[in-house]
């Protein structure tokens, strides 16, 4: 089952205390009772940089903080116990956990072998860029600290496609391997984007996908996860996922929900991918995340009728997951997109009230990020979360029809008292805008439930009222908590 709301359980810039895991098992209750009831936990397994790395330069996909491996047992957010532990709290208090998964590419081999390879074009991964010849590629990788322990395969170069350094020429370069070729079913950013970093993956190799397919078994079996962000999927060949899921799905007969990170501001390469993936998972909503971007960095000169234009929520709202920031975007990261403070509580509201889409709170805007001074977005994210469960329920309209001010509102659910709400917000001066909750409504007296508009406001015979909005500001109006 699709979670109703998640939230995702880190930034970049967390301390190397490997305290990750025993935090989120003493937060589970908490996260609970706040709204949420799913979380993205970050990658777990051992990468390159050991204790310092946040998961994505995967070494060794077996070590869960477990093994002495790159200087250490734990990982960043700490050991394999540890996130069994994290793992039980969150499921047992009633939250999803979905695992953080990495496929792609490797780092931190153990050893390099001489393997001959052609240089292309960084730009255009089409064209090669120089003559064949001996390289000295970091893809030999053995565990040695694990020492066979769960699985005795080992890496080697026939199962990569290419690498982005060779050791023997202290060079940086795009190598693909001898004998083998990019992927054709894969973004064409830079002319084919098969090639990532580290050691890239050949997903054509049949002995990479049956340690894939040994591996995912071992996982969920030894995780018991709910399902899965999967990581860099733009990089990977298009139907390399819709195999892997199905066949965990057909051998644990669990439903596994997944979610992938396919960056592109573009709709159409996100509705293509998820044809070409025969619909396995959703996709974050990378689209919106820019409008959202653009909106706050505008200075009230974002045409806020158009907010959902070429959204993945507005296209396919079954399949997009919508998101605010995460930990690419945040500042300083690779795919820095930072939406500003002043408007993350109307991002929030967006994303939060609304009938399409499975939202994704930021760890950086919920406890805030310390590294960079930045704030949690604070009470007004909490009682967002609070009016997504018991407020803004029930058949959506939309008066998304001014410049600056836009609203909508929710008709509530018989069943749920005090539910039913009109949301109204504007990126520019403020204003007020007519809106209908419906005759159920005709007569109630409603406040600003986020506290931002002062006074009530009361409906006519019909359910209908103009409501208030501040400048650079959100308001929900619903009737007065009992
Ligand atoms: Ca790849
Ligand atoms: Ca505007």
């Amino acid at each position: 089952m699709a979670p109703n709301t998640l939230l995702q359980y880190f930034e970049w810039y967390l301390p190397a205390d490997a305290g990750l895991w025993k935090r989120a098992a003493a937060d589970a209750a908490h996260l609970q009772q706040a709204g949420f009831t799913g979380v993205w936990l970050p990658p777990a397994y051992k990468g390159a940089q050991g204790i310092n790395d946040v998961g994505y330069g995967v070494y060794d996909l077996y070590d869960l903080g477990e093994f002495d491996q790159k200087e250490s047992i734990p990982t960043k957010y700490g050991t394999k116990d540890e996130y069994l532990a994290a793992i039980r709290a969150l499921q047992r208090a009633g939250l999803q956990v979905l695992a953080d998964i990495v496929l792609n590419h490797r780092m931190g081999a153990d050893a390099c072998e001489q393997v001959d390879a052609e240089s292309f074009d960084p730009g255009d991964r089409r064209r090669e860029n120089g003559p064949e010849g001996l390289i000295s590629a970091w893809t030999k990788f053995t565990f040695p600290g694990r020492n066979g322990q769960y699985s005795s395969f080992q890496w080697n170069h026939t199962h990569f496609d290419g690498v982005d350094w060779d050791e023997r020429a202290k060079r940086k370069g795009v190598f693909q391997l001898e004998g083998k070729g990019w992927e054709n079913e894969v973004d064409d950013e830079h002319g084919n984007y098969d090639y990532l970093m580290g050691a890239d993956l050949d997903m054509d190799n049949p002995e990479v996908l049956a340690e894939l397919d040994r591996w995912g078994e071992w996982y969920l079996a030894q995780t018991d996860v709910d399902g899965f962000r999967l990581d860099a999927v733009k990089h990977i060949r298009f139907t390399f996922f819709t195999h892997w899921l199905e066949h965990l799905r057909q051998k644990s007969g669990k439903k596994l929900w997944a979610v992938g990170e396919y960056w592109s501001p573009d709709l159409s390469d996100l509705t293509h991918y998820l044809d070409s993936c025969g619909q396995t998972m959703c996709l974050f909503d990378v689209p919106l995340h820019f409008n959202l971007m653009r909106a706050s960095s505008s200075n009230g000169n974002f045409d806020m009728r158009r907010i959902f234009d070429n959204t993945l929520v507005d296209a396919r709202p079954e399949r997009a997951v919508t998101f605010v920031d995460n930990h690419d975007t945040q500042p300083g990261q690779a795919l820095q997109s930072w939406v500003q403070g002043w408007f993350k509580p109307l991002a929030y509201a967006l994303i939060l009230l609304r009938q399409g889409g499975t939202p994704c709170v930021f760890y950086g805007d919920y406890y805030g990020i310390p590294h960079d001074g930045i704030n949690a977005v604070g009470p007004q994210l909490d009682i967002l979360l609070r009016l997504r469960r018991d407020v803004a329920l029930g058949e959506q309209t939309d008066y998304l029809d001014n410049y600056n001010i836009i609203g909508w509102t929710r008709a509530g659910e018989g069943e749920k008292p005090g539910s039913g709400c009109a949301v109204i917000l504007s990126d520019g001066p403020g204003g007020q805008k007519e809106m209908c909750l419906g005759v159920r409504f005709a007569g109630q007296t409603l406040v600003d439930l986020l506290g931002n508009c002062p006074g009530s406001v009361q409906l006519d015979e019909t359910g209908s009222a103009s409501f208030p909005v501040n400048g650079g500001s959100v308001s929900v109006w619903g009737m007065t908590p009992v």
